[in-house]
């Protein structure tokens, strides 16, 4: 059963793709489309999403400071503990340490949590995505109503994430590409983090918080310098008919606005520029658009100052999710608080660390 709230928030692929495919899309593939968009509307009809708001903030935090305390005391906070979810067939779940499942989408989750997991706690002592050593927990070949599904999302009641199974020609399975999967959990690990409000600029901040660390995540795991990663988010997704000459992905970092370009699912619509940026009532005010903006703030970023990305930028990005201090943050505000963190890093790198930030959000227009 679907909650209310598992879509299209937090959701991977973004509305207007949405309503591209059930213009063109098949009749299978309309039908999935026709479903998603009764759901958009009724949760923007009820849509009460203040819940990020102080009092929603502070129990969260209190809640996870108890669990934080538990698991110190049981000595199990660094612990990775993976639980992949079969939705098709229970017999090939599988559980921390157990055997490999004969499904490859079980295997594939499995294996991509330990890579998230290593990386926020290698390089940022982050204990799992509350930073109170939670269970990561997935579900594979999702199903909504019994119906197919073709995303991925992080639930935020249910603490986490589904992988729907894409329809094998405009999307392949959501639970094989490490971006997707990453840019899941970094959902996870924002609303533990104080949270983003999902609509407007906050939203789209929260969007793009969540590209930034899952092309990180990437490079990481390829050990690929910031200078030669491709920046794209979801490279594995697209089906055979619309990947090839007009698509490379469902977003990209270096280059907002050119990831895809099919009559199938449309034009890649992202701004790399506040000049272009989307006033919109769709998709809580344009979050998988307008997150275009800081996305590539953080390439210029990164490119910038050469090396690793998460060694330097993605400290200034990671500590600043850590020290913002409310989720109403606009891309100003925000730009204001990477600058400050730019300015806390170690004395070799700080200047320019400091300049190139200030810079970046100069180019793309938000200063
Ligand atoms: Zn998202």
């Amino acid at each position: 059963m679907c909650q209310e709230g598992c879509s299209p928030m937090y959701c991977i692929v973004a509305p207007e793709m949405v309503n591209n495919i059930l213009d063109s899309g098949t009749p299978r593939q309309k039908r999935w489309a026709e479903r998603m968009k009764k759901k958009a509307e009724r949760i923007r009809e009820r849509r009460e999403q203040k819940e990020m708001r102080e009092e929603e903030r502070k129990k969260r935090k209190e809640e996870k400071e108890k669990r934080r305390e538990e698991r110190q005391r049981r000595g199990t906070l660094d612990q990775l503990n993976r639980k992949v979810i079969d939705a098709r067939n229970p017999a090939r779940n599988r559980m921390e340490g157990g055997n490999t499942s004969e499904d490859e989408d079980v295997n594939s989750a499995y294996d991509f949590a330990g890579i998230i997991h290593e990386f926020f706690l290698k390089e940022f002592n982050r204990k799992s995505i509350d930073d109170a050593g939670m269970d990561l927990v997935a579900t594979v070949h999702y199903r909504e109503d019994d119906e197919e599904f073709y995303n991925a999302f992080w639930d935020e009641k249910e603490t986490s994430l589904k992988y729907g199974e894409g329809d094998g020609s405009i999307f392949k399975s959501f639970a094989r590409d490490l971006t997707i999967a990453a840019h899941e959990h970094v959902h996870g690990v924002i609303h533990y983090s104080g949270g983003l409000l999902y609509e407007n600029q906050s939203g789209a901040l929260n969007e793009s918080i969540c590209d930034v660390f899952a092309s990180m995540i990437l490079q990481y795991r390829n050990q690929e310098e910031a200078r030669k990663a491709s920046w794209v988010i979801g490279e594995n997704i697209l089906g055979k008919v619309v990947k090839g000459s007009t698509g490379v992905g469902l977003r990209s970092l270096r280059a907002p606005g050119t990831a895809y370009n099919h009559k199938r699912i449309g034009r890649d619509l992202q701004p790399a520029h506040m000049d272009g940026f989307i006033k919109t009532k769709e998709d809580f005010g344009g979050v998988h658009l307008n997150s275009g903006i800081p996305n590539h703030a953080f390439f210029l970023i990164a490119n910038a100052l050469g090396g690793n990305s998460w060694e330097n930028a993605g400290k200034i990005w990671y500590n600043s999710l850590m020290t913002a201090d409310d989720s109403l943050k606009t891309f100003k505000e925000w730009a204001g608080i990477t600058i400050d963190q730019a300015n806390k890093l170690p004395r070799n790198i700080r200047d320019t660390a400091v300049f190139s930030t200030e810079h970046a959000w100069k180019l793309v227009g938000v200063l």
